[in-house]
């Protein structure tokens, strides 16, 4: 492709990028296919000779885009949002020009050198310690496995990594029952046995019971194993729940016990001064990991992780082969010893075009008004009959079930609750997605996209309401 021809198609793309972002609205949010259906429509061998870009265009219209679960479309309220904003857009577009691989500060520094500083930035906005350093992960679940290698890596003083488990450690890693999945893959992951991962108890919050940890902690410790790592959560991933981690900081300090903090979700929240009660205590903890790939209108993948002690993280991973080395390495990042690939994208480039777009005090407003769109969405719930509130809701998460009047049988509930989803999200024009509760079938309704206005909220509520209805429920 010559340069003029990339100039005449990227117009083209840039033109239907800005319809698209005009009217997803109009797509139904999730497509109506059967596993299969994209694939068929793709030939079952690569083209041998060249096609042509008009071609490929119209086949990303015509089977991609129809097969596409539209995670901006105003009615998405399912999961946690997926970030987006033109800003970011705008920033991966530019990395992707740029094609760059970011490895060391060498491979190029300004992205080293703009990843330092957006960590800065962050770690600050977010009211996180000054003396944390951060580094950009591809995602919360990395992050988090970073964390459990780091801390069995202090914990043994580096022999893991040099000569392998030995077969006497008995380490334990404690997180609360409401934990995200990933908890569970990373110990498996970093050799630590996923019998040895201890689910501790919550309050009637969702939130993790300090006394229930610290109990877990001492009847370990007196059968023989060490506690290496605990795993809090700020805003789990089917309730939002707030785990209490200054008190666990306390407990792990006590313990000589890693404290990993996962906000993915809830952490860009702590961009509103008013909100960081949910971080109070976090001086304690020796890392946290958030993700503007989430709520902070970046594109994913962009995952924030800070660590107090940035050596024992440098000591767990760093590699130092002949080639790899370069004159600058004592003044500089070079981020490959940060984490687990060594190939980095320029994902710092986004980011730093996001927060200067919207500013701090846009990205607060954002946030607060996605939190005031939860709260509505709560009071209706509270106020209407047949709906019943299932959790907490100290953000925009609102976790509620149908409830009509006399049926008191949970089997029946859980029925009604599922076909309501299936109804609401067979029909195309919402998406909501569900979790257990107490072992209770709940929906969880998510007002976080970048976009999000009361209105398209509103929306979202009259078409669950007007379902409810119709299934005899609500
Ligand atoms: C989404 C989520 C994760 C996983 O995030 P990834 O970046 O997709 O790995 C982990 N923990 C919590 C609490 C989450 O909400």
């Amino acid at each position: 492709m010559s340069p003029e021809e990339f100039r005449s198609h990227a117009h083209q793309l840039v033109d239907w990028m800005a319809d698209y972002l005009g009217s997803v609205g109009e797509y139904p949010v999730k497509p109506n296919v059967k596993p299969g259906d994209i694939r068929k429509q793709l030939p079952a061998q690569p083209p041998v000779t060249a096609e042509s870009f008009d071609a490929i265009f119209k086949d990303f219209k015509d089977i991609i885009v129809p097969g596409m679960t539209h995670w901006q479309h105003p009615q998405f309220f399912a999961y946690f949002p997926s970030g987006s904003s033109e800003a970011s857009i705008l920033g991966e577009m530019l990395a992707t020009t740029l094609g760059a691989q970011c490895m060391i500060w060498l491979t190029s520094p300004a992205a080293e050198e703009l990843e330092h500083r957006m960590m800065e930035w962050l770690r600050d906005a977010t009211g996180l310690p000054s003396h944390f350093t951060g580094v950009i992960q591809d995602s919360s679940s990395s992050s988090t496995l970073v964390a459990l290698l780091t801390a069995r890596e202090w914990k043994s003083k580096y022999a893991i990594n040099q000569s392998g488990f030995n077969g006497d450690e008995r380490f334990r890693v404690y997180t609360s029952t409401q934990a995200h999945s990933s908890v569970d893959k990373d110990v498996r992951i970093a050799g630590l046995g996923i019998d040895n991962l201890v689910k501790v108890g919550t309050e009637k919050d969702f939130a993790m019971s300090p006394e229930e940890l610290e109990a877990a902690i001492i009847r370990d410790k007196a059968q023989g194993f060490t506690p290496l790592c605990v795993v809090s959560t700020i805003g789990t991933t089917s309730s939002t729940a707030i785990d209490p981690i200054s008190a666990i900081g306390d407990i792990c300090a006590r313990h000589e016990c890693w404290h990993h903090i996962d906000a993915s979700y809830a952490g860009s929240a702590l961009l509103c001064p008013e909100l960081r009660w949910m971080s109070k205590g976090v001086e304690k903890c020796d890392s946290f990991v958030f993700n503007p790939h989430k709520w902070m209108f970046t594109h994913f993948d962009c995952s924030a992780y800070f660590v107090k002690d940035k050596q024992a993280l440098i000591n767990t991973f760093s590699i130092m082969p002949e080639y790899l080395k370069t004159p600058e390495d004592k003044l500089v990042n070079n981020y490959r010893d940060w984490g687990i690939p060594l190939g980095r994208r320029f994902r710092a480039l986004k980011l730093w075009f996001v927060i200067r777009s919207f500013g701090l005090e846009g990205m607060q407003q954002r946030l607060r008004d996605h939190i005031a769109y939860g709260q509505w969405v709560k009071q209706q719930v509270l106020s209407t009959p047949g709906f019943e509130l299932m959790a907490p809701v100290p953000l925009n998460l609102v976790c509620f079930r149908i409830h009509p009047k006399g049926m008191e049988d949970e089997a029946a509930l859980d029925e009604i609750n599922a076909k309501l989803i299936q109804d609401l999200n067979a029909s195309g024009k919402i998406l909501l997605t569900q979790t257990k509760l107490d072992n209770k079938f709940v929906i969880r309704f998510v007002a976080g996209q970048t976009h999000a206005t009361m209105e398209t909220v509103k929306k979202g509520w009259e078409l669950v309401r007007e379902f409810a209805e119709r299934s005899g429920g609500g």
